[in-house]
């Protein structure tokens, strides 16, 4: 059970993911009084087991609305981490440097690189993307032989990436600081509504507030149709490993599928599998990441894996994030997507003022549930 102080809240968040950990932060920052109610560690959690990558030069191939909010959400992005991490001591290691693709082969390459100008037709001035003939390439990556079979690629300036453990617990630590509270092992069974208010229930008891954000990762469909709000989230999972610490060997990120930490270690993933709610490794598809890796940079062939884990990714039925304000009980709303770390600069900023009874920003208005009867997948 909750304590008086903590029972005044103007905005309730439930789920305490990167999504709503971003909102909270922002609500908090504008003065808002925030509760984030969050179930147990046990609990599926993207935000702790994601690549930490911002990406840009891949998205909204088939939706540019999708690839402004990314792109919206990058520009955010270097503000967003002084910000916090002069508020919060904790730095979350953003950087944008930029991004590496490796395709292997002719084929792939020819492909990639139609991909690209394609992208660059669409999107317009904002879509900077080079493609590079392997000596060019060679050159970026400094010291790391190139794999033979790698005849081109390209590089993006869009990109960047975040230490997304660090980022998380940064926005833990901020929202605490602002006089925000977030509560574990406080999973919300079911929601009410009556007299402006809506109460949120678990087995620890309840708390209420005028507005209630439902940012429940996987958990979010069934707390949202208890607001009148039905959409469908599905498991995505991902598979990814860390190998031990070595020498800085190559200083851009590689697609989704390398990174070099500032201490030395290499993620190396990541899968996206249609399981269901299996979040289990396994051997057939971390083999398979392993050698994407090694065919593009041989050298990894003599480095050790330290770990490896799989998480679920919350996807959408179209696969772009959701942003709705229920119409039956106005004031709660339900917000998801699968790119949480890229949107987290933008989630901080945007979402705060529309919560609060605010205009929604045009950036956000093509992603209410509406567009669902014709949207192509992202
Ligand atoms: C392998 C992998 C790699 C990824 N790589 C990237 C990347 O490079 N860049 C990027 O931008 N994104 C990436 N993502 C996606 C990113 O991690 C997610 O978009 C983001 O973490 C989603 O955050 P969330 O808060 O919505 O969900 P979650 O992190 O899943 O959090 C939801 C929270 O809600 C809580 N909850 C659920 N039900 C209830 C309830 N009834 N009551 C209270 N609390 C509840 C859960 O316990 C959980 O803590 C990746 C994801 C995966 C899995």
């Amino acid at each position: 059970m909750t304590n008086g102080n903590q029972q005044k809240a103007d905005v309730l968040i439930v789920g305490g993911g990167v999504v709503g950990a971003s909102i909270a932060y922002g609500l908090a920052a504008e003065g808002a009084r925030v509760g984030v109610l969050d179930a147990e560690d046990s609990d599926f959690s993207a935000s702790r087991g994601n690549f930490g990558m911002i990406s840009i030069s891949n998205k909204g191939f088939n939706n540019l609305a999708y690839f402004r909010l990314s792109y919206a959400s990058s520009r955010l992005w270097p503000e967003f981490a002084s910000t916090l991490r002069e508020q919060t001591g904790i730095d979350p290691a953003f950087d944008l440097k930029g991004k590496i693709y490796l395709p292997v082969g002719d084929a792939e390459f020819a492909a990639h690189a139609e991909k690209v100008a394609e992208y660059a037709r669409r999107v317009g001035a904002d879509y900077r993307h080079d493609i590079l003939n392997r000596a060019d390439l060679q050159q970026l990556l400094g010291n790391v032989r190139l794999g033979e079979r790698v005849a081109g690629g390209s590089f993006s300036p869009l990109d960047g990436l975040a230490e997304p453990l660090r980022l998380y617990s940064g926005l833990i630590n901020a929202i605490r600081r602002h006089g925000g509270w977030v509560l574990r092992d406080h999973r919300v069974g079911s929601i009410e509504h009556q007299g402006g208010m809506f109460t949120a229930h678990g087995q620890w008891g309840s708390l209420s507030a005028p507005r209630l954000v439902i940012a429940s990762g996987l958990g979010t469909p069934d707390l949202a149709s208890q607001v009148g709000i039905s959409v469908k989230v599905r498991p995505q999972r991902g598979q990814m490993m860390v190998t031990e610490r070595v020498e800085q060997s190559f200083p851009y990120p590689i697609s989704g599928l390398l990174r070099q930490n500032p201490e030395g270690t290499i993620m190396i993933g990541v899968s996206t599998e249609e399981v269901g709610y299996d979040d289990r490794t396994t051997v057939s598809v971390l083999k398979s990441l392993a050698m994407k890796a090694v065919e593009r940079l041989p050298a990894l062939r003599s480095v050790h894996i330290n770990r490896c884990w799989a998480a679920l990714r919350p996807r959408t039925e179209d696969g772009y994030p959701v942003y709705q304000e229920s119409r039956e009980y106005p004031g709660a709303f339900v917000i998801t997507c699968h790119s949480g770390i890229t949107l987290a600069a933008l989630h901080r900023r945007l979402l705060p003022k529309w919560i609060l009874g605010g205009r929604k920003d045009a950036l956000l208005e093509p992603f209410g549930l509406g567009r669902l009867q014709n949207a192509s997948a992202a």
